[in-house]
């Protein structure tokens, strides 16, 4: 690839839209009744209907139309009423009905967007881009081929075969690499808090097409395109689009033309490479598939699934803001994950302290659950627990710092310790009542009267000997910030 100076790089634009593919994670296939599962031996969820035999006819799976329409709302589409599949005919061994159902010109879902937060690197600066989708479709999956290496032959295994996607299509509204990324966030964030996909692309349970093309700035017609495929995590999108922006700005400065073709990422080298020239889209002779009745989307269905969808991200970070009083990056935090959200607020029902439990959270809890690479849905503390271990912590019974080591360790997996009673049993309490401390607090600077004297006078760093005779003379353990108070006050009367 030519080298492409930043001068010539900044008279450009990049173009993009993607294309993501999700396995929603229903029980059965799409239109057949075998498991739709991974990891079983090959072959093995297929039945006559997967394998379209002759003579066997498809039945519309339920559940996944749902799914499809909890996306849509989701994302802010329009719902189509009356909806019909198509077939796309094409030719491939792990395509046993010789071609793929799906919805060409009747997409379950219209328009919509996602307003995504994209920041360069590290950077604290955010921008918010709203980036609007074309479609969201249904389709069922193909089978897998498997080609074994140094072997001449190539296996197929079509468990995976008529698993039920959506694909979501954006327009091509992304002008930075950072927003595909933050795109993919948002999509992968929506899909599990709906619980329809587990949006892992690293497994390819979530799989991302990226169109890519440039133009010179101020052109309003748009660059001929090209689609990346194979990009197994949002990272690696992120670093297809960068390349392929420079590749193709090097193209049209040598004077050629950018080709219309699909290409492969290669994660190694971080480069795209050619992979085939695009068919043209009448290759696939859509029509629509007379086997499958068209299903109709009525206004109860409507309402029944919006009532039976979650609190979104979106919300809860408005929320959490707004009622939890938490600051913004406090509220995107906890919103990541959906059993992290219900979390704190289950646990914010029993204690006021609000930033208090978002600092458990994300201090000691994430760090625990980084640690031992668990999700919010395996939490180690009970939500009583954590209300109780934050009420005491705030009423100074314990120090944050013993709190969240000590006390944390004695309670996690232990569902049935109360952390009152933890907490005294490792004598980690200290005392923090005023009544108490103050006549004890008299007692011991009335001992040293020359030098509560020399304080007085000035000789402020006396303030260090008082504290360390004040933790000496205590049979309990005191509050090391109290304490202080109380001394200074008495010293200064
Ligand atoms: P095709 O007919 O090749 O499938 P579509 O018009 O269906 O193309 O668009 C597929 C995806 O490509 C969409 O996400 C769309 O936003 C994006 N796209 C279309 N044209 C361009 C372009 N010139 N540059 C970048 N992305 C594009
Ligand atoms: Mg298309």
């Amino acid at each position: 690839m030519k080298t492409v100076s930043e001068a010539i790089l900044s008279q450009y634009e990049l173009v993009v839209g993607l294309e993501v593919h999700a396995q929603l994670s229903a029980q059965s296939k799409i239109f057949a009744a075998d498991a739709n599962r991974f990891g079983d031996a090959p072959n093995t969820n297929v039945s006559v209907i997967t394998l379209g035999h002759p003579g066997t006819l498809p039945m519309l799976n339920e559940a996944v139309v749902e799914m499809a329409i909890k996306m849509g709302l989701a994302c802010h589409c329009e719902i189509s009423r009356y909806n019909i599949f198509d077939r796309k005919n094409y030719f491939y061994p792990d395509l046993p009905k010789g071609f793929q159902t799906t919805q060409d010109k009747t997409p379950i879902c219209k328009g919509g967007y996602l307003d995504v937060k994209a920041r360069k690197g590290n950077s604290k600066d955010y921008w918010i881009k709203r980036i609007r989708l074309n479609r969201i479709h249904l389709e069922e999956d193909a089978g897998k081929s498997i080609h074994p290496a140094d072997a001449d032959y190539t296996l197929i295994d079509l468990n995976r075969a008529g698993t039920p996607l959506i694909e979501i299509v954006t327009e091509p509204d992304i002008r930075q690499p950072e927003e595909a990324a933050a795109y993919l966030a948002v999509v992968r964030r929506i899909v599990r808090y709906l619980g329809i996909c587990d949006g892992n692309m690293e497994e390819g349970s979530m799989r991302c097409d990226a169109n890519v093309s440039v133009r010179k700035k101020g052109d309003t017609k748009l660059g001929q395109k090209v689609e990346i495929k194979n990009m197994n995590s949002m990272r690696n999108v992120q670093r297809a689009i960068e390349y392929e922006f420079v590749r193709q700005v090097g193209v049209l400065e040598s004077g050629a033309k950018v080709t219309s073709e699909t290409r492969l990422f290669d994660v190694n080298s971080g480069r795209t490479f050619a992979m085939r020239t695009k068919e043209e889209l009448n290759d696939y002779r859509y029509f629509p598939e007379p086997d499958l009745a068209p299903f109709v989307v009525t206004d109860e269905d409507l309402m029944r699934i919006r009532a039976a969808m979650p609190e979104l991200p979106e919300q809860l970070v408005e929320k959490f803001q707004q009622v939890y009083q938490l600051p913004e990056y406090d509220a995107a935090v906890l919103t990541d994950e959906r059993e992290m959200a219900v979390y704190f607020e289950q646990v914010c029902a029993l204690t006021k302290h609000y930033k208090a439990v978002s600092n458990w959270l994300m201090g000691p809890v994430k760090s625990y659950l980084n640690e031992t690479g668990k999700t919010a849905a395996e939490m180690p503390l009970t939500v009583r627990q954590l209300a109780d271990a934050v009420e005491l912590t705030e009423q100074g019974a314990l120090s944050f710092s013993v709190a969240s080591k000590e006390l944390f360790a004695a309670l996690v997996n232990q569902p049935e310790a109360a952390a009152e009673a933890t907490a005294r049993r490792l004598n980690l309490l200290q005392e923090s009542n005023t009544d108490t401390l103050l006549p004890f607090i008299r007692e011991i600077v009335a001992k040293f009267p020359n030098e509560a004297a020399a304080y007085r006078k000035g000789k402020k760093n006396l303030l260090g000997m008082f504290m360390g005779e004040v933790m000496k003379a205590s049979s309990v353990k005191i509050d090391p910030k109290k304490a202080g108070e109380l001394l200074r006050q008495v010293l200064e009367s």
